[in-house]
């Protein structure tokens, strides 16, 4: 049995359907009982994330307007793929927008957006993609059969980033994927959702449905779970900032999961723990260009040669600095610190100190004022937001001397504001100002991976 996930741009139009129709079709013919997840289909819940932040300020005709745009742009590739038989498909589909629309006129009237509603709404794409996906590989002659990814993701009660209870989940992966598949049939799922015991709707955080595919991959004893999206593979750097940016034919999992957490989009960085924790290997695939070996993440896989295997970039970080000469040397300063950040729920990703001050980012602004307010007891607090971080990933970063003369060479004329080595040392990363963030990459990538082969 294998995973294949389809992220956004990879069911976005009807194309794009046809390609997964082609792909899933090959691996059912190989007999690999492949079992589907599938995201919302192209920036769909950007969209819904828009019409609620519409609708909770009162604009309910706004969220109307930008759900009716949804549901077109959604009916349209219905229409294109089945043609003179998409009505029953069409008729399915509205039903989606019919509840969306009521939610987001109830919310317009709160003015407020309750926490459950939220994830409600949002997990909607991915309810609708999967029901979609499902009737397109039907209309190949394929025996998909359509899940409710809430049926099967068992979640704790943590609206908007909810964590997945593993042993529940295995149980229902099993009944609710693993049947049908050992069946010959084809379980066409949503990733990024799922559902509190009892019953009610939770998503995972964006960008979940990568980890919703290792979850089931993990529960399901799958040999492999393949991500299929719009790029190669892994590579040296986002294409998007470095269009020179070449494709990895492996990587460890350990080097990977720094650079999706360090902002490295391409996977979600809690992907790869369950699937590391079964041996399962993953891969990042092209799905425009299926023929292409695409990027294997293997635990403790032979690491490259290169000292540096990747850069990767985070944008929209805050800093959060706390000095006091009165907390010079005094034990717990530290702790105390952590415990503001921890009590406000925010992560910090990056830390440096010296005796008399400790500089944090956080990529959540959320409860920074809150966070500000209880910081200044302690010391005189700066916020400065409009940052990003910047790594670089190797496994090699550990035993290469002058390492750091070299990338800080690189970046000379770039104003870096703060540095760490992440303990595992197999990142560098600094932080440096937003509007810097791509020059800063493209200058890091030139030096180590010199110019396009
Ligand atoms: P999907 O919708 O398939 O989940 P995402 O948009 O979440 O796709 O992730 C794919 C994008 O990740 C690529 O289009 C690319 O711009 C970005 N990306 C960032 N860093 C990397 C990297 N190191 N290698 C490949 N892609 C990357
Ligand atoms: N659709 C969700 C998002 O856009 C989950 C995903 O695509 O991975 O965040
Ligand atoms: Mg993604």
């Amino acid at each position: 049995m294998i995973v294949q996930k389809f992220g956004g741009t990879s069911v976005e139009d009807a194309a794009a359907l046809e390609r997964l129709s082609e792909i899933v079709g090959a691996a059912h013919a190989r007999g690999d009982c492949p079992v589907v997840v599938v995201s919302a289909m192209g920036s769909t819940t950007d969209r819904l994330a828009d019409a609620l932040s519409q609708a909770a300020r009162g604009d309910g005709r706004e969220a109307k307007r930008t759900l009716m745009q949804v549901a077109r742009a959604t009916l349209a590739v219905a229409g294109d793929l089945f043609e003179d038989r998409a009505q029953p498909v069409e008729a399915e589909l509205a039903l989606f927008f019919v509840e969306l629309e009521s939610m987001a006129a109830a919310v317009a009237v709160l003015r407020s957006v309750p926490a459950e509603a939220h994830d409600h709404f949002l997990a909607q794409g991915e309810l609708i993609s999967s029901l979609l996906v499902s009737r397109a590989l039907s209309l190949r002659g394929l025996p998909a059969v359509r899940v409710d990814a809430r049926d099967v993701l068992v979640t704790d009660a943590h609206f908007g980033r909810a964590q997945p209870d593993f042993e529940a989940t295995e149980a229902r992966a099993l009944d609710r994927l693993g049947g049908p598949a050992a069946r010959a049939e084809i379980p066409v799922v949503g990733g990024f959702v799922g559902a509190t015991p009892d019953g009610r709707t939770t998503i995972l955080g964006r960008g979940g449905s990568d980890y919703s595919a290792a979850i089931f991959g993990a529960g399901l004893g799958a040999s492999l779970v393949e991500i299929w999206t719009d790029v190669d593979g892994m590579m040296t750097a986002d294409p998007r900032i470095v269009p020179e940016a070449r494709v990895l034919d492996t990587i460890s999992a350990e080097e990977a999961s720094e650079l999706a957490y360090f902002g490295a989009r391409v996977l979600h960085p809690l992907t790869l723990a369950p699937a590391i924790q079964k041996g399962i290997p993953v891969r990042v695939r092209n799905a425009r260009k299926p023929e292409g070996p695409g990027t294997e993440i293997r635990s403790g896989a032979t690491a490259g040669t290169e000292d540096v295997r990747s850069i990767a970039c985070k944008r929209g970080i805050a800093t959060v600095d706390v000095s006091s000469s009165r907390m010079l040397l005094a034990a717990g300063f530290l702790r105390t610190i952590f415990d503001v950040f921890a009590r406000h729920e925010t992560a910090v990703d990056m830390v440096s100190t010296s005796e008399v001050s400790v500089s944090v980012t956080v990529d959540d602004p959320e409860r920074l004022p809150q966070i500000r307010e209880e910081l200044a007891s302690l010391g005189d607090v700066d916020v400065a937001r409009g940052r990003a971080i910047v790594c670089l990933v190797g496994e090699n970063l550990k035993f290469t001397p002058g390492i750091a003369a070299r990338i800080f060479r690189a970046v000379e004329d770039v104003n870096v504001l703060m540095i760490s080595q992440g303990a595992s040392r197999r990142n560098v990363s600094f932080v440096v100002a937003e509007e810097d963030v791509d020059r800063t990459v493209s200058l890091l990538h030139r030096e180590f991976f010199g110019k396009a082969r």
